[in-house]
């Protein structure tokens, strides 16, 4: 396999790389595989770049460059279909059944026709037996690549007749380098923390990048806990644009409260981090710590309450410095 190309088109998670050059290695046609890994690791992505190996013309595939490989990675081969399964028991027995009938036809440019099915875990139970009968007896061209979340979510008779690659998030490092490349604007600091926030989850990370009122409320909630060494003025100063945006400040209150969890985590020796943040630096005291998270959860009831929201910015901001 070209490397240089595969990496800037899909990065990191060498183990699954490797299955896919021994699947190619084997020469023979696997009818079923299961890509899993939490929403955001790139399954379908690692399913494209699966089906351009596989159809793939030259000695090293996939070569990403040759008319195969792009229109595979365009999404524009005749030979690979991708149905994406969207919201819960959305994916019926009828879509199955219908990819079944393609199922028999000859492949037009490629040796094998090839059949990607995102987000399988939204697929209903009669659907599911429809596409265990097709997995039992493929027709010798077809390959069915099927992406979900989790295995648990599927059949066990359907994940028995299939090959399971399971897909991790990047480091934390690398999911920032690559955030970088795609952000050139963002700083270095906002792509380390989106990816550490996100635990490496390159899709969950630039969602949030791309989010400025998420991106805004991380850096917010950041501020004001670090302001709070310093004197009253300057939380008061960091929480100066919450005044008037209401899901702004729900946010920030939300991180708020991640991130005194993990302050209080930290005090009692736990590496677990629920915000992703490091905050071993903090010199809060724990009853001071669940003072701020249970003024955030008073504030967010004053807001429901409808009190005037500086009225509560300025209260919270009290109760973070005192
Ligand atoms: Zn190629």
């Amino acid at each position: 396999m070209s490397t240089q190309q595969i990496n800037d088109y899909f990065f990191g998670n060498d183990e699954a790389l490797h299955t896919l050059a021994a699947l190619l290695c084997g020469g023979r046609i696997v009818h079923g595989i299961l890509l899993t890994g939490e929403k955001g690791v790139g399954k379908q992505t690692f399913a494209r770049l699966m089906a351009a190996a596989f159809l793939c013309k030259e000695a090293e595939r996939p070569c990403m460059k040759c008319q195969s490989c792009k229109k595979v990675l365009e999404g524009n081969h005749p030979d690979v279909l991708t149905v994406i399964g969207e919201g819960a028991k959305s994916f019926h027995i009828d879509t199955v059944r219908e990819i079944r009938r393609k199922a028999s036809i000859m492949p037009n440019e490629g040796d094998c026709k090839i059949f990607i099915l995102a987000n399988c875990e939204s697929m209903t139970a009669q659907a599911q037996n429809a596409l265990l009968k097709l997995l039992e007896e493929p027709p010798e061209h077809t390959m069915l690549i099927l992406t979900a979340n989790e295995r648990g979510a599927l059949l066990d008779t359907v994940c028995s007749r299939t090959a399971e690659i399971r897909l991790q998030p990047l480091s934390a490092e690398d999911c920032a380098q690559r955030l970088k490349e795609a952000y050139p604007d963002k700083t270095t600091d906002e792509c380390l923390t989106a990816a550490r926030i996100c635990g490496g989850n390159l899709g969950k990370a630039k969602a949030m990048l791309a989010d400025e009122s998420g991106m805004k409320a991380v850096n917010i909630a950041h501020a004001v806990i670090k302001s709070a060494s310093e004197n009253q003025y300057a939380v008061l100063l960091a929480a100066r644009d919450l005044n008037d945006d209401k899901k702004l400040l729900l946010e920030v209150l939300h991180r708020l409260e991640l991130l005194c969890r993990d302050i209080l985590a930290d005090k009692i020796g736990s590496k677990t981090s629920l915000s992703g943040e490091d905050i071993s630096q903090n010199a809060w005291t724990k009853s001071h710590t669940m003072q701020v998270i249970a003024s955030c959860q008073q504030a967010e009831q004053m807001l429901l309450q409808n009190v005037s929201q500086p009225l509560v910015v300025s209260w919270l901001c009290t109760k973070i410095y005192s």
